[in-house]
């Protein structure tokens, strides 16, 4: 086939070419990543009854969702797995259902108008696929642990299973009597249920994102650290660990201190520090934080063991990293998994900060260093910004852009902005933002209003594009007092108008200029008594770069 253009008459030919634009953009928003948002109906509140076996095996469970109607509409339809669905009532009279794929809709008696409040009630039970891991724990016994990220909840609680719904729950947990239970929120009272199991209710009294629901359940040592924190603090772990625990878990109790002057106060009712099964390194559970199984016998990276609490920064960093996001990511919760740089990329950056302050300077430089080589590898595999509409597997958004990019935005935005206004944008931007959603547009405007700055440039190269700048300094001494620089960048795609801070030395002494380009080409003279013995790019390293310089 030949589609030259010359056979089509002109007119025809522009036709031709709308068709095909419009083809282009209807393909390309066909390719964005549909996410499960709110639409219809909202949940508001979930009351969930679970019953545990003796060998923590199966569940028997009973969830109430109260929910409030958004649009008109006829059926509610929950995300939830494979566990058998036993019965479903509203309010108090059983309802038709279906159950298939992952979806549990709902049919109502008549038509729900918007401002409703209804609520939903699931019996369910069997052991769930996924979401709450049946497991034993390191000294073998059974444990129940729940891991939901990104949207794994409904394996276990039928919910709507996006970060966006966020809701209050409380937990009613019967367990066999002997062992420990925790889950999000305050502990409103234990009792003795039945012959040999005991009925533990817990309530978190604001709005959680489904992914942060957890209850966990096992053979645990509970240990209180001596120290006061901003909030109660324990831990859990398995018993043969119960001797490691205070020194292991030393970081949690300043690392809740200094996120608390550094942002806003802690905004749970408690916070438990768990050793269990999670396949991440560390998730974020509001409020009953889930370590992976062998925190506390990771090899210390090659940044060391903390002087100061006696164990592998890398531990340092990811406790804090963890406690972090009981702020970004489960106050102020990601509106869409575009946005999630806002969780990932905060809690990298504030744990970064926290090792500054404990660990000193050096050890933030390499922590700074570290997350730009992550990038620079990530970008030659996956070239994409920062604010990824398209990637379908969550799981793949765990990657270096959310994380050490997103925190390199934080650091470039710190710097920029200066401390004083940075700092006063983030503590309002949380402050508008907590227990709710937040966009990376409500950033922006959190910071300019903070700053008085514009930063919809910065922004749209740094977050909506991808790459970095690869600066490329030629200096050139014309005699006369005068050093020529050529500042080039070496990038595919646009360019970067960050200033780019420059030290020369001279026999003299040091002198730092700023360069400020406007496109990839920079040419600026300096005047100079003496011919420079070097010149340095970014010397402090407030900027994502590469470069290299060359002299004449
Ligand atoms: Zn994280």
């Amino acid at each position: 086939m030949n589609t030259s253009r010359p056979f089509l008459p002109l007119r025809l030919w522009a036709f031709a070419r709308a068709i095909f634009f419009l083809l282009l953009f209807v393909s390309a928003a066909l390719a964005a990543r549909v996410e499960r948002l709110i639409d219809k109906w909202q949940p508001q509140h979930y009351l969930v009854n679970i019953t545990l076996n003796d060998q923590l095996s199966e569940i028997t469970a009973s969830a109430r969702i109260y929910i409030r109607i958004l649009k008109p509409t006829r059926v509610i339809d929950l995300d939830f797995g494979e566990l058998t669905v036993d019965r479903v009532m509203l309010d108090s009279k059983p309802v038709e259902f279906t159950h298939k794929d992952g979806k549990l809709v709902v049919a109502l008696t008549e038509d729900a108008k918007p401002g409703d409040s209804i609520s939903l009630t699931v019996d369910y039970h069997g052991k769930p696929k996924d979401g709450l891991i049946l497991t034993k724990d390191k000294d073998g016994n059974p444990s129940a642990v729940g891991d939901n990220w990104p949207n794994r909840v409904h394996h276990w609680i039928p919910t709507l299973d996006h970060p966006s719904a966020k809701a209050t729950i409380t937990f009613n947990i019967t367990a066999p009597a002997g062992k420990e239970v925790v889950a999000n929120g305050r502990l409103d009272h234990v009792e003795t249920t039945a012959i040999g199991y005991r009925t533990w209710t817990f309530s978190e009294g604001v709005p959680i994102p489904p992914y942060c629901m957890i209850i966990a359940v096992g053979q645990f040592a509970k240990v209180e650290p001596g120290e006061r924190a901003v909030t109660p603090l324990s831990y859990y772990v398995a018993l043969s660990e119960g001797d490691l625990v205070l020194k292991g878990f030393s970081p949690g109790a300043p690392v809740l201190d200094f996120f608390t002057r550094t942002v806003a106060p802690y905004p749970y009712e408690k916070l438990a520090l768990i050793v269990g099964a999670t396949r991440f390194g560390g998730m974020e559970n509001s409020s009953a934080i889930v370590f992976t199984s062998n925190l506390f016998n990771r090899a210390p990276s090659p940044i060391g063991m903390s002087t100061r609490f006696g164990v592998p920064v890398n531990n340092v960093s990811l406790i804090a990293h963890e406690i972090a996001h009981q702020w970004f990511g489960d106050s102020v919760t990601e509106s869409t998994w575009s946005d999630l740089w806002l969780s990932e990329g905060f809690a990298t950056y504030f744990a970064a900060l926290f090792v500054q302050r404990y660990e000193g300077e050096d050890a933030f430089r390499m922590s700074m260093n570290d997350a730009a080589l992550a990038v620079f590898a990530y970008e030659k595999k996956k070239p994409v910004p920062i604010f990824d509409r398209d990637t379908e597997n969550l799981m793949e958004l765990l990657n270096a852009n959310n994380y050490q990019k997103g925190s390199w935005v934080l650091h470039m935005l710190r710097s920029q902005l200066g401390d004083d206004a940075f700092f006063r944008g983030i503590k309002s931007y949380y402050e508008s933002h907590k227990n709710s959603t937040a966009s990376t547009e409500e950033l922006r405007a959190a910071l300019e209003k903070a700053s008085g700055r514009n930063l919809r440039s910065f922004f749209a190269r740094w977050v909506y594009d991808s790459g970095h700048p690869q600066y490329e300094l030629a200096y050139y001494w014309l005699g006369r007092r005068e050093l020529r620089l050529v500042l080039s960048q070496r990038q595919a795609g646009n360019a970067f108008v960050d200033p780019v801070p420059v030290t020369i030395s001279t026999a003299s002494g040091k002198r730092e200029i700023v360069l400020k380009p406007a496109g990839k080409l920079l040419i600026e003279r300096v005047p100079l008594r003496v011919r420079p013995i070097g010149v340095e790019v970014d010397p402090r390293n407030v900027l994502l770069d590469e470069t290299t310089v060359k002299s004449n």
